[in-house]
């Protein structure tokens, strides 16, 4: 039987930054994953992902965003590689929007640089995007595109060179009455730990049916590159930003065309019900239509261009895009860490630190974080 101080049960961006975190602290670390880190299933399996600060009137996320911001640059310094893009992020919105007023407001409250744009300037600057009608939007300088999949990757390593030890198991929905002491896998191991961590991102609910069966709700997310003609490099990250639309009813973002992956663009507009261990992972001829007409639209030069690219992942919704980081309320010894609700990465660091002190006995505890704050109705007002 394996045994360590903490078993992390799941390496996506969330248990590899949980585990980065216990590891620092001297703790023996088991770092499980059914998979392995950041895998095609994962929802932190993605090549990109947005880090912007902007979270309308929201200050709990827009101050947790500038930490892992700090965070990330840290951790990515000592790597050495290009693993976070500063493009920019630009948020755009008919003139006079209530949630980009909050953002501004946010953002200056917490002295988050940014610039206002009118649609004047927005056309100057990006003349590559195509908005019409009275528009106005916000540009964060200092936020960007974080390289995910490597990047979770990146995190995992740095944990196992600091002592976790990376194990390739699934492991069985735990069973046990006000303490865990061992867990199953499914190849018939045992692994004991004084302290479990369920940081099993989409897969909560299959974990914890009884107590997360209605409360994480994964969703079908569609993703799809399209191409830039030969040779313009107009969609490239040296020449645009990360962007979200919210002039877009259906609220579209994206992110430029990366180490020639092709111009990202996606809906955030929740899919269907998506179960990751055997959802089929192709893009619907419908959704493809969609995402090359708003391309069309808003891009006007990448009209016609080809989808050179496209993926299916999943968001891990709670009731309201609350993260769950929080004690289990049966198990005393075991932590449940999920819940990212299609915004999740970018606080992978302050998340893991969250949790590191939450299982230290340190910090303040956050009630949005709290498993009695989710609810069974899905009623979204985290974006
Ligand atoms: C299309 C898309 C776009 C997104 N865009 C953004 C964005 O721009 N910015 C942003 O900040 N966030 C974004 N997100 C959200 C973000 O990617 C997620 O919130 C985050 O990656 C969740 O990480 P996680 O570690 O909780 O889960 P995951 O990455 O899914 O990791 C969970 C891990 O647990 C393992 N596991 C599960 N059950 C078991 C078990 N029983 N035994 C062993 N291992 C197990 C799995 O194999 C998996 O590797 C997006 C998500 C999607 C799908």
């Amino acid at each position: 039987m394996r045994s360590c101080d903490v078993a992390v049960i799941g390496s996506g961006v969330f248990g590899a930054w949980i585990a980065y975190w216990l590891t620092k602290e001297g703790r023996r670390v088991a770092l499980v994953d059914a998979y392995g880190a950041a895998s095609s299933r994962a929802s932190s399996g993605g090549e990109t992902r947005i880090l912007r600060l902007s979270y309308g009137a929201d200050e709990l996320y827009t101050r947790m965003a500038m930490r892992s911001l700090e965070l990330w640059g840290e951790f990515i310094g000592r790597t050495g590689q290009a693993l976070f893009r500063r493009t920019g992020a630009l948020v755009a919105a008919a003139a006079g929007d209530a949630g980009l007023r909050a953002s501004r407001e946010a953002l200056a409250g917490v002295g988050a640089p940014h610039e206002e744009l009118s649609a004047g300037e927005l056309r100057r600057r990006f003349p590559q995007m195509r908005f019409d009608g009275e528009v106005e939007a916000l540009l964060e300088p200092m936020s960007g595109a974080l390289m995910a999949r490597r990047l979770t990757h990146e995190v995992a390593e740095a944990a196992r060179r600091a002592g976790a030890e990376p194990v390739r198991e699934l492991v069985e929905p735990p069973e046990g009455e006000r303490r865990l002491d061992a867990v199953k896998t499914a190849s018939g191991g045992r692994m004991s730990a004084e302290i479990f961590v369920f940081a099993c991102g989409p897969w909560l609910k299959k974990v914890f049916p009884r107590l997360l069966g209605d409360r994480i709700f994964p969703t079908r997310q569609e993703v799809f590159f399209f191409g830039a003609p030969a040779g313009d490099a107009r969609f490239g990250a040296a020449q645009m930003p990360v962007w979200l639309d919210r002039t877009d009813e259906r609220l579209a973002y994206g992110v430029p065309d990366i180490e020639q992956r092709g111009l990202k663009v996606a809906f955030d507009a929740h899919g269907a019900e998506f179960d990751p261990d055997s959802g089929e992972r192709l893009v619907s001829a419908g959704a493809a239509g969609e995402a090359r007409e708003y391309v069309a639209r808003r891009f006007p030069a990448l009209c016609g261009a080809p989808l050179v690219e496209s993926r299916v992942c999943q968001y891990e919704n709670t009731s309201n895009g609350d993260f769950v980081l929080d004690r289990h309320p049966e198990l005393e010894n075991v932590w449940i860490a999920g819940g990212g609700s299609g915004h999740g990465f970018k606080h992978g660091p302050a998340v893991g630190e969250y949790v590191a002190d939450l299982i230290a006995g340190r910090g303040e505890r956050e009630p949005r974080f709290a498993l009695a704050a989710k609810r069974a109705a899905r009623e979204r007002s985290v974006y």
